[in-house]
């Protein structure tokens, strides 16, 4: 054990104490001031981030950005024959780039399913980035390989029922992956030569999410060689949950015509109003068809953390073949923090090895631990690390204050847009975390219900949700999404991830933003 033949340790002593990476000149000290630097800026930078008073974005066009690097002294292109820039330039680069950034941390921006970054989970990115390796291997990887592992059964703990018994799963870049991962793995239970054949000649598998599953699912069935074509869209409630009799007709007829259904994609929280599928009707529906049930709970997923919530909307989820989860979203990891969850072990591996005789050696030290064969990349990041460090700084009970905390907002601003006596409107009820809403221009308030407008109204309200947009990107006030669906105008949707320091006094702080801005710019 340990020992160091006294020829290699003798030789080991005078080697070159330079800084082989150093970035901006050969010296070393400068590129350890530049590193230093860096993080002073950026501690600064998620500090100051959290201001209410200080602007969410400083709107700039590509021109207007260009010139803004040009005027420090770093241009943003990359010119032919361009000779090294000193340590301070490129501090400067660093800062302009972060100025010129969208504040995700500031309590306004609301734009996405995503903000924020948890400062353990920024402190353990940092330390990923530092160490740079790479989660193929436990050879190159043993720390992050465990912590994967740990954060992996955790996850399938919290997820319960089938999970606890059995489990296997995988750090994904997000959940469009994590989602493709569960097709896959699907389609090799189904058809397990199709990985060898092809596609062609084996059985006509179809698909099938609800209208309002994410995309992702259909990029899935484009990538698979399945066709979008065999990706059914059920229909839904009026909330956007998938309904079960509208699935159980869908299958129904896709074996009528001599297809086999193989895949159902639920999801947990969809992107837009919120909605959970009533995963437990669905189990019993898949269940009858031998296909695999998915969950996408790349939004909704941390639901489970919550011991309120899981109840109310995730009952059944645990009888589910595969769950995605982004830690990205609601529970305010920096991206990518992603995971893909299976209740069936060695899945992963029996669909994906290939047995890469250059990295997964069967006859080396704790190959075993590898999770490289398990996964469609190569080199992966230590994205787990995040969770990890954030989990120990935040606590099961942490979690649970936290997503209540996210559905207690939203619910305090769906109450405001009730009460607001025609300056708002509810698109729809709330669901989970999502508040769908109009601000409504004050010629319309005595038009009544939206979904019984003239045309010309029609028009008017879709034209405000980005008219308004634009004024709080321009003056830097707020970010939310807004979208048309469902036949209805133009609506904002308004979502709170990763809201852990908000305060109910923020969320009116921005109502009130909203109704300035609105009624001014109805006003002119
Ligand atoms: C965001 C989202 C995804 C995609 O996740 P990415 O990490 O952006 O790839 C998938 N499904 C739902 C419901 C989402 O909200």
């Amino acid at each position: 054990m340990g020992v160091v033949p006294s020829t290699l340790a003798a030789r080991s002593v005078d080697h070159d104490s330079g800084d082989r990476y150093a970035t901006a000149t050969s010296d070393p000290l400068e590129t350890e001031k530049l590193l230093r630097d860096t993080a002073d800026t950026l501690v600064k930078y998620l500090t100051s981030s959290n201001d209410v008073s200080a602007p969410v974005v400083k709107l700039s066009s590509p021109d207007s950005m260009a010139s803004e690097f040009a005027a420090v002294g770093v241009p943003l292109e990359l010119r032919d024959g361009e000779g090294p820039a000193s340590g301070p330039e490129l501090l400067t680069a660093l800062e302009t780039t972060l100025d010129l950034c969208v504040r995700t941390s500031h309590p306004f921006f609301l734009n996405q399913l995503y903000a924020g970054a948890d400062r353990a989970g920024v402190a353990a990115d940092w330390a990923v980035v530092a160490a740079n390796t790479n989660v193929h291997t436990y050879e190159v990887a043993p720390v992050f390989t465990m912590v994967e592992q740990k954060v992996l059964q955790k996850l399938a703990r919290v997820i319960g029922g089938r999970f606890q018994a059995a489990s296997d799963g995988l750090f994904v870049p997000g959940g469009s992956i994590a989602n493709t991962y569960a097709m896959h793995l699907a389609r090799h239970r189904a058809d397990s030569k199709a990985n060898t054949r092809g596609m062609m000649g084996g059985p006509q598998l179809v698909a099938f999410t609800s209208e309002h599953a994410h995309y992702s699912y259909k990029k899935a069935a484009m990538l698979m060689g399945l066709g979008s074509d065999n990706l059914v869209a059920v229909a839904c409630d009026a909330a956007g949950a998938m309904k079960p009799d509208a699935l159980r007709s869908a299958m129904q007829k896709a074996r009528v015509s001599g297809k086999i259904p193989f895949f159902v994609g639920a999801t947990a929280g969809t992107t837009v109003t919120g909605a959970f599928d009533p995963f437990e009707a669905l189990a019993n529906e898949a269940e009858a068809e031998h296909a695999w049930l998915h969950v996408d709970g790349a939004w909704g997923g941390a639901a489970l953390l919550s011991p309120t919530a899981r109840i109310e909307l995730m009952g059944g989820s645990a009888r589910a073949d595969s769950v995605a989860w982004n830690a990205h979203k609601l529970m305010g990891m920096p991206l990518q923090c992603s995971a893909f969850i299976t209740a069936h072990l060695g899945a992963l591996k029996e669909c994906n090895a290939t047995r890469a005789a250059c990295l997964f050696q069967p006859d080396k030290l704790y190959g075993e631990y590898d999770m490289g064969d398990k996964t469609i990349q190569c080199g992966r990041r230590a994205d787990a690390f995040k969770l990890w460090l954030a989990w120990k700084a935040v606590g099961d009970a942490g979690w649970a204050k936290r997503v209540d905390h996210a559905i207690k907002l939203a619910a305090h601003f769906e109450s405001r847009i009730a009460g607001s006596e025609g300056a708002f409107r509810l698109a729809m009820p709330r669901n989970y975390a999502n508040v769908c809403f109009w601000y409504v221009p004050p010629a319309l308030h005595g038009s009544g219900d939206p979904a019984a407008y003239s045309a010309e109204d029609w028009e008017v309200l879709h034209a405000a949700a980005p008219a308004l947009k634009a004024v709080m990107q321009k003056e830097g006030l707020a970010m939310i999404g807004f979208q048309p669906l469902m036949g209805l105008p133009n609506f904002f949707r308004i979502v709170f991830p990763s809201c852990f320091g908000t305060s109910i006094a923020d969320i009116d702080l921005l109502l009130e933003r909203i109704q300035v801005i609105g009624d001014a710019h109805y006003a002119n």
